[in-house]
């Protein structure tokens, strides 16, 4: 990754500049809470099999909430964990969802046996709204991706990667920026190769950099004091490239701003999708790699 230019000047102690939600429209939910059956070391909410931070979410609890989302006019929704296949209900609530829209899902691709690949191709030719699913990876083998994931768990995502093709699923591979190479047009044509070893025709990629918060600030170093925003950076109208401006994230617990702060106190904004149309102010360090990088979890 290289060396950002954008530094607040010394000194500068204006307050941080706020974010207004143009329109709410991608609804995220942490619907795995913050179980994984992975312990990643890069993992920015510190998942893992013993974490319940955030616990699983039920089926009633995600209707509530699309029911709210349908009123609001949101157009796409993302599921994430923690592993969302570890939660039980996660196949009718993708049924429930893709009643009323498109939906997305975040997984480690571990538990995407041929049987379950089967059974989310048959979700999505019954609506008319598609469903996408995303894949992790930290690496082009097992050498580079193990010791982030896990032993074995290079096989396992190819694995998982391999039956949803077989299944018709066309999978995003989604990598982070761990090994400072993955974005660069040689690293991205190596996930392309090993996608297309796989038997994808069209292979699908998305890199996103590290959140230097949750295992990752252990593992590569934590924010700096001079990695923060502050108000005139940029002009007000200016953070339309960031999701917060048209996301929210549903957790058991209530409504966080983006899926990058579920685990900061600060990032809760309130219990319903309607307590949470307000402004957000940019503080977190977090929200700095997001303008600088403009990152969006998005596919
Ligand atoms: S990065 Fe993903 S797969 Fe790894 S521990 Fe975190 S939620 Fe689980
Ligand atoms: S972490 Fe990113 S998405 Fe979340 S509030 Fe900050 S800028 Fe917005």
């Amino acid at each position: 990754m290289t060396e950002p230019s954008v530094r607040a000047a010394p000194g500068n102690d204006l307050p941080p500049p706020r974010v207004r939600l143009a329109a709410l429209d991608t609804l995220w939910f942490q619907v795995a809470g913050t179980v994984c059956n992975l312990a990643c070391n890069h993992c920015f909410i510190s998942c893992s099999p013993t974490n319940r931070t955030h616990e699983m979410m039920s089926l009633a609890e995600v209707e509530g909430y699309l029911v709210e989302a349908v009123e609001l006019g949101v157009k796409e929704y993302y599921f994430t964990g923690g592993e969302p296949f570890l939660n039980p209900a996660m196949e009718a609530i993708l049924e429930a969802t893709l009643a009323v829209g498109p939906a997305n899902v975040l997984t480690n691709g571990l538990l995407l046996d041929s049987e379950r690949c089967a059974r989310l191709r048959a979700l999505q030719d019954a609506s008319e709204y598609s469903l996408d699913l995303r894949v992790s990876l930290d690496g082009f083998d097992a050498a580079s991706n193990d010791p982030i994931r896990g032993e074995g768990s290079f096989e396992r995502v190819l694995n998982g990667v391999r039956n949803l093709l077989a299944a018709g699923l066309n999978p995003v591979l989604t990598v982070t920026e761990v090994h400072g190479v993955s974005g660069t047009e040689a690293g991205k044509a190596k996930f392309f190769d090993l996608l297309r070893g796989l038997g994808a025709d069209k292979p699908r990629l998305k890199v996103l950099p590290v959140f230097q918060i949750g295992s990752e600030a252990e593992r590569g170093g934590a924010y700096e004091s001079w990695q923060k925003l502050r108000a005139g950076e940029v002009a007000d109208d200016g953070w339309e490239h960031l999701q917060c401006s048209s996301c929210r994230m549903v957790t058991d617990r209530g409504v966080w701003v983006c899926p990058i702060l579920v685990n900061e106190p600060e990032g809760k904004m309130g219990e319903t999708l309607s307590d949470t149309l307000g402004s957000y102010p940019l503080e977190h360090p977090a929200c700095w790699t997001c303008h600088v990088y403009g990152v969006s979890c998005k596919t």
